[in-house]
Order: structure tokens, then C-alpha cells, then sequence
């Protein structure tokens, strides 16, 4: 049996790395997520080759001081939790810290940041190296720039698993969308080798939320949706859900959201489809774009690394919450003889 030691910090990282940085879109996802995190009102993604040449991300969010910075690309480094009592009742997209320290050992990270509305900010950069980061002082307006290049240029492995970049661009799409959908606060612009892909402008009101959501579903989907905003036993779930006669060939026009967080669950599908089991085809997925807010504390969204499932403290209370509050608004309706199909 050989002897058991310990594992070099950047070896450690690129094993974690491997649950979160499955491809170029999980870089988006923790970049935006952070940038979201940071408080940030406007967004600018920029993507090149599919994201594995270039994923830039620049926000006016909070922005990270000098003493942070290095702090900031350690694994287990976050601004975010403090004790597990936080851990308990978490209100930001981030926690585990590890975002930045998985990616950097995978990729060349460079950060440029400010936390302060005047004077210089600092730039820090990290390839593969680590924690091992030289600050320099940097002109940058209060926010924070990541860049994120060649993903995986040390991991050969990682990259052959790695789809045409069309393919990975599309779920780069796919996550601003998502993200989108989820902050109507935020301006998102994306650029996609130079140009403009998306230009979201922040909904303040629910028709430019309306406005959002048909550049993002489809208008056949915002003419065939009802608003709903339903709440009871501290649970609120609002959003627009689709008619029963706009039905799809498969469950790809839904979102759910649990307190702004893009989750998949199975308690929350199987309330969907009994609430429209009446009144949907066999076969047939309904289409919604669905917010489910409720106390922090009562849901747990450290399941995964990836964070897309949750834990729900009181699975029968939510169930039946959605499952009522969905039924009654689909039940009335029918599908009639003009059914149109929503694919
Ligand atoms: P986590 O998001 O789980 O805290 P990350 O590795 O993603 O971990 O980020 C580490 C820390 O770096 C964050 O807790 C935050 O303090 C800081 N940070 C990262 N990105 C940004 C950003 N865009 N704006 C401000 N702070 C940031
Ligand atoms: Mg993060």
C-alpha cells in the first residue's frame, strides 16, 4: 500500500473542479452568479468560441478590495457565509467558495476589480497557479471584470469531452436565459464573438417582465400564459403559467424558479403534472415560467455542488401548495376541439 499524503492545493481544486466546471457554461453560470451576488444592476458577457477561448464577465456590482482579492481565488474563500447557522438560511446564489479557485486551476483567470467609486483597482491573475496571485493596480470603475481563458488548456481530458462550439455556445444561451428570467433587475447584455446575441433591459414593470419573458419563450408563449401570484402558509409562487391548449411534445419550456434560483425537482414536476393532468393530453408538457418564494431557512440548496437541486423542509406543505394553486387556475379551462399545439 503506498503512503497517504495530502494533495497539492492545485491537484485538490482540479478535482472539485470537476464537479463544477463541467464546460463552458458552468464557467458563465458561477461568473454570473457572482455577479448577481455582488449586487450588481448591469451585466456585460462577453464569449468567444463557444467560451473556450474567451468568457468575459464585467459587472458594477460591489466590487472586491485589495486584501480580498487574493482571498478571493482560494478554495473555501467567501464573502457569503461566516457559520453554519448561515449555511442554514442562505439568501445569495453563492456559499461554497470554491467557484473561482475551481475555475483558475482549470483555465487562465485574470480579475480586475474596484470597490470604490474612485482611485485605481486591483487585477489579480491566476493560471493554474492558484493562490499564488501577483495584485497590480488597475484602472476599473467600481465592479468587477473576470476573464476566463482557455478553458481546460491543462486538463486534456476535460477538453475532448467538450461538444462543437456551437453546441456549447447554445448552453451558454441557455444559462443567460435562465438568469435572466430570474433577475428582471439586471441588465444582461451578451455578446457572442463581437456581437450583440442579447440585450435584456431591466423590467421594472410586470408588462416589461412580460416583455422579458416573450423575448426569452416566445411571444406564443406570453399569449397563451395567465399571470398567477398566489400565496398561503408563507409560501408565495407567482409567474405565468401556460394554458392547457398550449400544450409542447416535451418539457422544454419550463422554468422554476426557488427564490431565485433555477432548480430541477422531481416534488415540484410531479405537482405540475397532476395539477394539469386533467385537462393536458397524454404525453403533452405544459409551459411555465414559475417563482416559489419562501423563507430561506425552510429550504436547503446545499444538495449539490451545482446547486440546481433543493431541499424542501416541508415537501407535503409545498406540494400541495403548488399543486392547489396550479390546479385552480388550469382547471377551467379545457382543451377544446381548436386545440393548437404550443410546438
Ligand atoms: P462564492 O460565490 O461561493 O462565495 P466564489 O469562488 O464564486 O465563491 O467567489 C469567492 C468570493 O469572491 C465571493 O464570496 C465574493 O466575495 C468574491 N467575488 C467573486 N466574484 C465577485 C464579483 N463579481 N463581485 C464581487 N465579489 C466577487
Ligand atoms: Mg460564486
Amino acid at each position: 500500500m503506498p503512503k497517504i499524503h495530502l494533495l497539492s492545493p492545485r491537484l485538490a481544486n482540479q478535482i472539485a473542479a470537476g464537479e463544477v466546471v463541467e464546460r463552458p457554461a458552468s464557467v458563465i453560470k458561477e461568473l454570473l452568479e457572482n455577479s448577481i451576488d455582488s449586487g450588481a444592476s448591469r451585466i456585460e458577457i462577453d464569449v468567444e468560441s463557444g467560451g473556450v477561448k474567451l468568457m468575459r464577465v464585467r459587472d458594477n456590482g460591489c466590487g472586491i478590495g485589495e486584501e480580498d482579492l487574493p482571498l478571493a481565488l482560494s478554495r473555501h474563500a467567501t464573502s457569503k457565509i461566516e457559520q453554519l447557522d448561515d449555511l442554514e438560511a442562505v439568501a445569495t446564489l453563492g456559499f461554497r467558495g470554491e467557484a473561482l479557485a475551481s475555475i483558475s486551476s482549470v483555465a487562465r483567470l485574470a480579475i480586475a476589480t474596484n470597490d470604490r467609486d474612485s482611485g485605481p483597482g486591483w487585477k489579480a491573475e491566476a493560471e493554474g497557479r492558484d493562490m499564488a496571485v501577483n495584485l497590480a493596480p488597475v484602472a476599473h470603475p467600481r465592479g468587477t471584470t473576470v476573464e476566463v481563458r482557455d478553458l481546460f488548456f491543462n486538463t486534456p481530458a476535460r477538453r475532448k469531452f467538450l461538444r462543437t462550439e456551437t453546441t456549447e455556445y447554445k448552453r451558454i444561451d441557455e444559462i443567460l436565459r435562465k438568469l435572466s428570467l430570474s433577475h428582471f433587475d439586471i441588465d444582461f447584455t451578451l455578446r457572442n464573438n463581437g456581437k450583440v446575441a442579447h440585450q435584456f433591459r431591466a423590467a421594472g414593470t410586470q408588462l416589461e417582465q412580460e416583455r422579458r419573458v416573450a423575448a426569452i419563450c416566445g411571444p406564443a408563449f406570453m399569449e397563451n400564459a395567465i399571470y398567477v401570484d398566489m400565496e398561503a402558509a408563507g409560501l408565495r409562487l407567482w409567474g405565468w403559467v401556460g394554458l392547457p391548449t398550449f400544450s409542447r411534445s416535451q418539457a422544454d419550456l419550463q422554468h422554476f424558479f426557488v427564490n431565485g434560483r433555477s432548480i430541477r425537482d422531481k416534488l415540484v414536476t410531479h405537482a405540475v403534472r397532476q395539477a394539469y393532468q386533467d385537462v393536458m393530453y397524454h404525453g403533452r408538457h405544459p409551459a411555465f415560467v414559475l417563482y416559489l418564494e419562501l423563507n430561506p431557512a425552510d429550504v436547503d440548496v446545499n444538495v449539490h455542488p451545482t446547486k440546481h437541486e433543493v431541499r424542501f423542509r416541508d415537501s407535503r406543505t409545498v406540494h400541495d401548495f403548488l399543486f392547489r394553486s396550479l390546479h385552480r387556475c388550469v382547471a377551467d379551462i379545457r382543451p377544446g376541439d381548436s386545440n393548437q399545439a404550443g410546438d
